[in-house]
């Protein structure tokens, strides 16, 4: 085989492989009610169009500086000490084509060979992925519903071992929905602090949050936090951004300079008139922001009070994010229209093959038990999926199409 061992090693994204069965389903004229998404079905706000037309107009079209032009870069230390207590300079800020990107260059930046990276389950699903491709060690801390998938002081300390140097938190968490709070957080991070390790925090829900509970970014817990902390946030959920591949790294300037070397010789910067939108998307007001998670909000409440309607699933109203989580694990060995399944895998399979709506199993996200449900599409979509689901589980009646 000529193909590296490193790659070998890189599941392929389930996620893709779900869209990929929906996407051929439909081709067939099946009607197909997609629940799995990943991005927000709203548009990108008209003036961040603007500004990028503007910029393409006014010919700026050319190679930026790596780590971003220093407008934007200025734009986002504002932000940061504005609504996150936390301030950066401009040098310890790097702009990649979406927060994965910077996720991925910092972890480049910071991974030695078999490095354990601590990994909380469930995790987004490129984390484990990314570790592996830097030539760490992921290194999961289990979670379960009964703490809302929230992992304590205690998990991390079982898991540090003399070969950890990462920590990664997610809060508002993809797949759960799950926020920590002000004391969580710290309680968490702090112990990770004291053992030495960076933590990197992905922070890109942080604007779609619930119930009026606030979101904290550790890195402002106090100066030990700050000189461990990795911020990384992006533009793809909070603008509805996701093709236009724009997000940022803040965190010590060192690692912020090594990352910045690896995007040099990778990939350079980032689109230059998705530059000049970012800016305008940070400095404009957030009223689109504010009706798309009150949007969200409802479709959060009706799903999860249909989920639990249903016989065998048990699903917690996730603070943040625009997912559910939900328990399907009791209907594992259970005949559902002459079928059983065991696993995730197999039920989201089979959800999808009688009840025509898509979901994405929780194995892609490290639990087995569950499922990932998106309420990133319109009401009358989650609607008719809950109705289809409903009837198969509960009824054991498929969906005919
Ligand atoms: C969507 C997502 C990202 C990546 O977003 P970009 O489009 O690369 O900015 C990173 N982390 C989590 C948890 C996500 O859900």
């Amino acid at each position: 085989m000529s193909i590296s061992q490193v790659v070998n090693k890189i599941k392929p994204s389930a996620t893709l492989s779900i869209t990929s069965k929906v996407k051929q389903l439909r081709s067939e004229g099946v009607n197909v009610i997609g629940l799995s998404a990943g991005e927000p079905d709203f548009d990108t706000p008209e003036d961040i169009k603007l500004a990028a037309i503007e910029s393409l107009k006014s010919g700026f079209t050319k190679y930026t500086p790596t780590s971003g032009i220093i407008e934007l870069k200025k734009a986002i230390c504002e932000k940061l000490s504005k609504e996150n207590n936390i301030n950066y300079a401009p040098q310890q800020v790097l702009t990649s084509c979406g927060a994965k990107q910077a996720i991925y260059n910092c972890l480049l930046a910071l991974c030695n060979d078999g490095d354990e990276v601590l990994i909380p389950a469930p995790y987004w699903v490129s984390y484990p992925e990314q570790v592996v491709l830097a030539r760490g060690k992921p290194v999961f801390i289990e979670s379960s519903d009964e703490n809302n998938f929230k992992i304590t002081k205690s998990d991390i300390e079982r898991n540090i071992t003399d070969k950890t140097k990462v920590l990664i938190i997610n809060s508002p968490s993809n797949p759960t929905g799950s926020v920590y709070t002000k004391e969580e957080l710290y309680e968490i991070v702090q112990v990770a602090i004291n053992a030495g390790l960076y933590v990197i925090s992905d922070e890109i829900y942080e604007k779609i949050i619930y119930d009026g509970v606030e979101h904290f970014s550790p890195a402002s817990f106090g100066k030990d936090f700050f000189e461990k902390l990795i911020t990384v946030n992006g533009f793809s959920k909070t603008y509805s951004m996701t093709g236009w591949r724009i997000g940022y790294a803040v965190g010590p300037a060192d690692i912020i300079k090594a990352a910045t070397l690896i995007q040099d010789h990778s990939t350079s910067g980032p689109n230059s008139f998705t530059q000049k939108a970012a800016i305008t998307a940070l400095q404009g007001d957030e009223k689109a922001i504010k009706d798309m998670v009150a949007e969200f909000d409802k479709r959060r409440r009706y799903i999860v009070e249909r989920l639990n309607n249903m016989d065998g699933v048990t699903c917690m109203l996730p603070k943040g994010a625009f997912y559910v989580f939900p328990n399907l694990s009791a209907l594992y060995g259970r005949d559902i229209c002459g079928q059983t399944a065991t696993n995730s895998v197999d039920l989201s399979n089979l959800i999808l093959d009688k009840a025509r709506t898509a979901i994405v199993p929780g194995e892609c996200f490290g639990s087995d038990h569950h499922a990932r449900i998106s309420y990133a599409t319109s009401m009358e979509n989650i609607k008719e999926g809950m109705d289809r689901m409903e009837k198969l589980l509960t009824e054991g009646i498929p969906h005919e199409s």
